[in-house]
């Protein structure tokens, strides 16, 4: 397999750049065509060979979405256990009917208690740096479950 195409596991290097400043330089080896990575990223890798290098801007919609104002909630500080330490900038897990949402404390105000459910990147245009590293198949397990396995990959 010589380009990324459904189905192709590749190990990409990738430098992200969020408002002119560097936020992560890492690498990562994902599923292709299983929504493993942010859409705009993953559609601009198809065709890609090992050795490739791109500079890949993706705005927000394509990538974690806009700012939601209504993400933007206010709770009392008697929603906590009276023992949980609350301070700006902790992050609580809670359950919404889409699943798992991370709030952070965002502002206290007295008894009021600003919490921003919006992922931190939620609203900001991308830029990726990336080289094409590795290309293979995916195995039979690997499509079964959409999503890699091995020593790069993850398990849940
Ligand atoms: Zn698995």
């Amino acid at each position: 397999m010589s380009t990324i195409s459904k189905n192709s596991v590749a190990k990409v290097n990738y430098k992200l750049t969020v408002d002119g400043s560097e936020v992560e330089a890492s690498n990562l080896t994902y599923l292709h065509g299983h929504q493993n990575i942010i859409e705009g990223l993953e559609k601009e890798l198809a065709g890609l060979k090992v050795g490739d290098k791109k500079t890949v801007h993706v705005k927000s919609a394509d990538a974690y979405g806009d700012f939601q104002e209504d993400l933007i909630q206010k709770f009392s500080r008697s929603d906590f256990p009276p023992d949980q330490e609350v301070k700006v900038g902790m992050q609580f897990q809670t359950n919404t009917p889409q699943g798992v949402a991370v709030f952070e404390v965002k502002e206290i105000t007295g008894e009021e208690v600003t919490m921003d459910g919006n992922h931190p990147m939620a609203g900001k245009d991308l830029s990726f740096e990336i080289e094409i590293l590795e290309i293979r198949e995916a195995t039979k397990e690997e499509l079964a479950h959409g999503h890699v396995h091995g020593p790069d990959g993850h398990h849940h």
